[in-house]
This record gives structure tokens, sequence and C-alpha cells, in this order.
């Protein structure tokens, strides 16, 4: 086996500059970024907390490109990290050190829509919401929808096997996901999957979803896309206690009630989003849950007392029922700014993303607010609760002497909890560069060797994306997360956290 990426290789002097020149000969002059002050909007993705500038970025415009470029680094040893939109939340894209960095952005074509096969074909840097706008006067959407849909890529999502509101009843990426054009580690591009659901041979699609950008560059995506459904309705209801909104979703379940999304938010959280965005929420609510029931109209009307009566059983405050769409996409918008919003109540936060079985929302949740309290931090609590998908935030002050510090112990503390109930270390954000150090409370050595071997058998020198997912010294340096501080483009006043 080759030496890992990460022990840093011995180059010439005028290495770099040639690397570089060489870089533009195949993408232009615009295609390739030197600036100092330009290579700092990719020097870390929505975790800022983690920062390396890369020694160049490229902006490929076509798979051929992508493969040149990577067929370079392989020959000469040089680590690199795919990006789509930088949105992720786990340092997935964290640029390696002495690495470039392949931005997938330029990419963002939509191929083919294959209405009579509900199937579309798109470059990996289109964005998510794109997709759906390309399908809806045909009555299709997209049905994977993460909060930053209107930014982050259909690369990323697949990378990330990313989720969203909608996700509980419909499924997440990996499931909508039939077909992928990759460029493996030595430049080699390679057809997986296809326009059908099922192909001989290993499911080499599902192996590359969820991959984090460890095994290879995703250049082409064939997506399943789904009819819209006849009718929506969508409701919240507010409680005291967060454990009864938890027991509802555990409720509404159980009596057989699929909803295509549950979602739950707690009162500091419904406090500022109600600050930011005006939903119409209840801000005394200790906790509410939005409840979106689709399908054909004769079924929700059906289903909907069901849930009146669950929500009712679980000491339900408040019932509204969105009237129209627009009140509907006010309840909706609410929830997806919830992460933005934040920022109003607390300098610092820090987003965690743990799974936990349905059945144990209320005793889990109740295990977050006590360890709240051991660590004097507030948590906000939003998130999936269909799914058992769980986005704590943790709340500091990076100002405050140690405070980050036991931020990142309780956001781990959390963690464990999660993974005691049966869960996961993460639902949909991924481990990244964030969460290789939790890694080890679900997987033991064995594990771990049996999981690396696969990325070998793509990556053999660890060159595509190293230092994520594998807790090191497997295979590199480990880069600790700094205290959370503004990004020297917020700074500036040129970027912000949407
Ligand atoms: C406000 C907010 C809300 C969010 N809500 C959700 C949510 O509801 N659900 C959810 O799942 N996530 C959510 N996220 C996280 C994030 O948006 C997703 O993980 C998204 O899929 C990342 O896409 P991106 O294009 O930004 O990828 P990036 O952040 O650029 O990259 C993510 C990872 O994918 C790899 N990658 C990117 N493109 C490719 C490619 N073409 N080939 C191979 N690897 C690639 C990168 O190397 C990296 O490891 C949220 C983030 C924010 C900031």
């Amino acid at each position: 086996m080759h030496a890992p990426a990460s022990e840093a290789k011995l180059r010439s002097p005028g290495w770099k500059k040639d690397f570089g020149e060489r870089l533009t000969r195949i993408l232009g002059p615009d295609g390739v970024i030197y600036a100092d002050d330009e290579l700092i909007a990719y020097d870390c993705d929505a975790l800022t907390g983690y920062r390396v500038k890369p020694l160049f970025v490229v902006l490929p415009r076509t798979s051929g490109e992508v493969s040149l470029v990577m067929k370079m680094c392989y020959d000469e040893d040089v680590p690199y990290v795919p990006r789509g939109a930088g949105t992720g939340l786990s340092g997935g894209a964290l640029p390696a050190e002495e690495g470039i960095v392949i931005s997938l952005s330029r990419m963002n074509r939509i191929i083919e829509v294959d209405i009579p096969n509900e199937r579309v074909v798109a470059e990996p840097g289109v964005t998510n919401l794109s997709v759906t706008n390309a399908v809806s006067a045909y009555g299709y959407y997209y049905a994977p929808d993460p909060s930053s849909q209107i930014v982050c890529t259909i690369g990323g999502n697949v990378a990330e096997n990313s989720g969203g509101v909608h996700c509980l009843k419909y499924g997440v990426t990996t499931n909508h996901v039939l077909g992928l054009e990759v460029i493996l580690p030595d430049g080699e591009i390679i057809e997986i999957g296809g326009k059908t659901l099922d192909r001989p041979g290993y499911d080499l699609t599902g192996l590359m979803v969820g991959s984090e950008g460890l095994l290879g560059i995703v250049t082409r995506v064939t997506l399943r896309i789904v009819k819209k459904p006849e009718t929506v309705k969508t409701l919240f209801a507010s409680f005291d206690r967060i454990e009864e909104a938890g027991a509802s979703v555990s409720g509404i379940t159980a009596r057989g009630v699929i909803p295509a999304g549950m979602e739950i938010m707690d009162n500091l959280c419904i406090r500022s989003v109600e600050e930011a965005v005006h939903a119409g929420y209840p801000v005394e609510a200790g906790s509410i849950l939005l409840v979106e029931l689709d399908g054909p109209a004769a079924e929700v009307e059906a289903q909907m007392p069901v849930v009146e009566e669950v929500l009712r059983e679980n000491n339900a405050l408040e019932i509204r029922i969105a009237r129209d769409a627009r009140e509907r996409d006010l309840f909706w918008k609410g929830r997806k700014n919830a992460f933005p919003a934040m920022g109003r109540v607390s300098s610092d936060y820090y987003v965690q993303d743990g799974v936990i079985p349905r059945s144990r929302l209320a005793e889990v949740l109740g295990r977050i607010g006590e360890l709240s309290r051991e660590y004097d931090l507030r948590v906000g609590n939003v998130f999936h609760a269909g799914d058992g998908n769980l986005h704590p935030l943790v709340l500091y002050d990076s100002t405050k002497e140690g405070e980050s510090e036991r931020a990142l112990e309780l956001a781990g503390r959390i963690l464990g909890v999660c993974v005691e109930s049966g869960g996961s270390i993460t639902g949909e954000h991924g481990v990244g560069n964030d969460k290789k150090r939790f890694l080890s409370l679900m997987f033991d050595e064995n594990d771990l060797e049996t999981m690396n071997l696969v990325r070998c058998a793509f990556d053999e020198k660890g060159l595509c994306n190293p230092g994520k997912v594998f807790p090191t010294p497997r295979t590199c340096v480990e880069q600790g997360m700094k205290p959370y501080a503004e990004h020297p483009l917020q700074k500036a006043g040129l970027g912000e956290m949407y």
C-alpha cells in the first residue's frame, strides 16, 4: 500500500508553480484559483471551526477535465477534496493540508428530463431545488429536501446521503439515486447503475451514496422523481413539554399513519424562529410538532382525525391546520430557517446530528435536558422527529473561557446517549472531519479496518478527501476543531450564514 497522503511529500521549490501552470493549461486561466484572498472562500464548509487553506481551487466544467485533474493529482500524490456548495455541517469539504479543492459548482446543468420514465439526469453542481424546479411544470418533484435545498448540490447530497423533512415517507437520497458517473482516484471514468431500478452485480451505487467523497468524484447523477401528491395538509400542535411532542410522533406511526414529515422544535427554537421569520408559532409553548399528510384526498381526510386524536391524547394545547398553501409555506419556512435563526439568541452554536429509535424520543429528549443542566449550557432542539433524527444545537459563548470546549464535550455526550439508545452518531450530516472522533463509539477495530479496506480498493493512495470519516491516526494527522469564530468572509461583510 502507498504512503497516506497526509505524510507531506518533499517537493522541489518550483513544484507548486509548475503544478498550477499545468492545471491552468487544462482548465484555462479562469478555472484555477491561486490568490490567497480568494482561497479563503474555500477553507471550510458550514462548520467553520475547521479551516485549512488549499493550495489551489480548480473549477472544471466537464467530466473530462475532472478526470485530467485527478490523474495529475494521482501521478504527483497530491490530495484533493471534492466540493459542492460547501453547506456541509461535518467539515466534509475541508481541504487537505497541501491539497487542492475540486469545486463542482460549474458543472450545474440538467442533462435530461425524462418524464415518461420519471428520471432526471443532472451534473453534480445542480442545486437540490433546481431538480424540482425543472420538473414542477409536469406535476413532479424531487423528494429528498434538505433545509439547505436552495443552495446545496446534488453531488453533495449524494456524498452525504442527505435527508430532509419529507424523507420519513419517501426515503433519503440513496432511495432516489439510480445511476452515477464517477471518476475514480486514478482518473478513470466509470458508470454505475442507470435508469432502471435494479441491476445485477454489487450495488456500487448504494456504496457510493453516503461515501462522503472518499471513493471518487461523482460527475453525473440519475435521479428518480415522484408525482406531486393530490392533497397536502399541514398542521402544527403545541405542547407544554417536548416529551409530549415526542410521544405523539410514536403514537401517530403506531396508529399506522406515515406522514410525509414530522418535525419538532423546542421553546428556544420557536422563539428565535418567530423573531426571525414570523411563522405564527406560539412563543409560550414548550414545543411544537409539525405534521404534514399527503396523498389521495380521501386518504388524507381519513388520516387527519387519527392524527388529531393522538395529539390530544398527548395533551396538545393547540392544533392549527394550515388553511392554504401560503400558510403551509409559512409553517415550513419557520422550520427551514431554524438553524440560521438561532444566531439571534447565541453568538455561537454547534449543530449536532444523531439518530435514535423513534420509540425512545421522549426518553432521550429528557436525557438531553439533564445534560444541558449538568453542563450549564443551553441546548436548542429542532429535528426530523419522524426519522428519530435529532439536531441538538449546543449554544455557547466562545469569549468565555473554556465554554467552547464544554460545548464540544456536551455535544459528544449527547451522541453517546444516541448510541446507547440503539441509534447512531449521524443521521444525515455525515461523519466528515468532525465526527470521526466518535466513530469508535459504534464500530470496533475490525469494523473500521474492513471499511478502510473498501476505501483502499478505490483509493489505494488515500488521496481522495483524506483525513475524513476514519478515526486517526489511521490515515492522516488529526486536525482539531478550533473554537467557533466568525469566518474572515463574514467579518468582511462578504458572506453570511443563511
Ligand atoms: C442551514 C443548513 C441546513 C441544513 N439542512 C440539512 C438537512 O435538512 N438535511 C441534510 O441532510 N443536510 C442538511 N444540511 C447539511 C448540508 O446542506 C448537506 O450535507 C448537503 O448535502 C451538502 O451539500 P453541498 O453541495 O453543500 O456539499 P459540500 O458541503 O460541498 O460537500 C459535502 C461532502 O460531499 C463531498 N462532495 C461534494 N460534491 C461531491 C461530488 N460531486 N462527488 C463526491 N463527493 C462530493 C465533499 O467532499 C464533502 O465531503 C444543512 C446545512 C445547512 C447549512
